[in-house]
């Protein structure tokens, strides 16, 4: 092995430290939506809040992969903007190895932090400066971090990079728009290697690309996870690519993390009527001309969601404590749920069925 692939196959994490790399303790994010102040006299309206995201907890094992699903407007990409320092949280906290991301005081301690963490957006080509060479965009980070000692280091680095991501080193003269979507999206993935990370977050990052690259793109994340050691938090509404990355999984609803569990578990028995609607939704493989059950009813408006379970008037389960009490998060095996369903009582002939 090369001097150059010893440094890259260098695990980010030391290996005996078993706690988990991200905590998300009682995360949550509401938006003021209201008009001005003399506006809202002038109409007599109100004060317009939107709960985006509302306590939501979870960790993340170091080298795991964490995917967070649901609908648009569930509350995925505001949860990772506040996760990676773009976004700050109304309520909660965030740690990151220990160190809590949005009470880090001093310039020093947050620019080490945001090193370790990164993201990688949806859109590769919105992602990249179209007027920077490719060399340029991934040696910008390697500078501003001061990751190599001179120009020469920094032009092997970024050849290091293209080569880790399946391209050219001399890629790197080249511009964005001379690259293909999936190859523009290997750039964005060597820009966010660039720092030197051991936490990706990665926003929906093949839902742009065409069908038959997104499976290269997952691969690749894949391998360099296991070559690097990376922790991901995976957002995405696609089952099916949560199904190939994911080692746990979290699903949202209006805000609220209502299932969270191993993904083999949630795959194999899903336990809240949200997490059943979303699988039974998913096209199998093997079963293509069979129509699948499309999922059930509008989400509500976020503004003015449901009161008790927000998921109640979708729910093929409802009951009449549903619609006033908000469940509590109950342990079921190695899943968390958030369904009434489960509070230990036998619900046989009040739920239209049982789960
Ligand atoms: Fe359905 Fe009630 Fe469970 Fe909500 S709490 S998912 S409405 S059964």
């Amino acid at each position: 092995m090369s001097a150059a692939e010893t440094r890259t196959a260098r695990p980010a994490i030391s290996p005996p430290d078993t706690a988990p790399l991200v905590e998300i303790e009682g995360l949550g994010r509401v938006f003021d939506l209201s008009k001005r102040w003399l506006n809202r006299v002038l109409d007599g309206s109100g004060k317009v809040m939107l709960t985006a995201v509302d306590g939501v907890s979870l960790s993340i094992e170091r080298g795991g992969t964490y995917a967070l699903v649901g609908e648009s407007g569930s509350g995925k990409s505001t949860i990772a903007k506040m996760v990676v320092g773009l976004l700050p949280p109304t309520s909660g906290s965030v740690h990151i190895a220990g160190a809590d991301i949005w009470a880090e005081r001093g310039l020093a301690r947050q620019r080490q932090l945001h090193r370790r963490i990164q993201m990688i957006f949806q859109d590769p080509y919105a992602s990249l400066n179209p007027r920077w060479r490719v060399g340029s965009i991934l040696a910008e980070p390697i500078k501003a971090f001061g990751l190599a000692a001179d120009a020469a280091a920094r032009e092997a680095r970024v050849g290091e990079l293209l080569s880790l991501v399946g391209l050219d080193p001399r890629d790197s003269a080249k511009f964005p728009h001379e690259f293909s979507g999936g190859q523009r999206q290997r750039i964005a993935i060597a820009r966010a290697l660039a720092s030197e990370p051991e936490f990706i977050v990665c926003d929906e990052p093949t839902s742009a690309l065409d069908v038959s690259v997104q499976a290269q793109v997952l691969n690749l994340l894949r391998d360099l996870q296991q070559r690097l050691g990376l922790t991901y938090l995976f957002i995405s509404h696609n089952l099916a690519v949560v199904r190939h990355m994911a080692t746990r999984v979290g699903v949202l609803y209006l805000g609220r993390l209502v299932e969270e569990a191993p993904a083999r578990e949630l795959f194999a028995a899903p336990k809240h009527p949200y997490t059943k609607m979303l699988l039974d939704a998913v096209p199998d493989i093997g079963m293509e001309g069979v129509e699948r059950p499309s999922i059930a009813g509008e989400i509500p408006n976020p503004i003015n969601p449901p009161s008790g379970c927000h998921f109640h008037p979708r729910c093929p389960h409802v009951m009449p404590q549903c619609r006033t009490v908000v469940p509590p998060s109950y342990a079921v095996g190695d899943a968390k749920v958030l369904c009434h369903l489960y509070d230990g009582t036998d619900h046989a002939g009040t739920a239209r069925s049982a789960p």
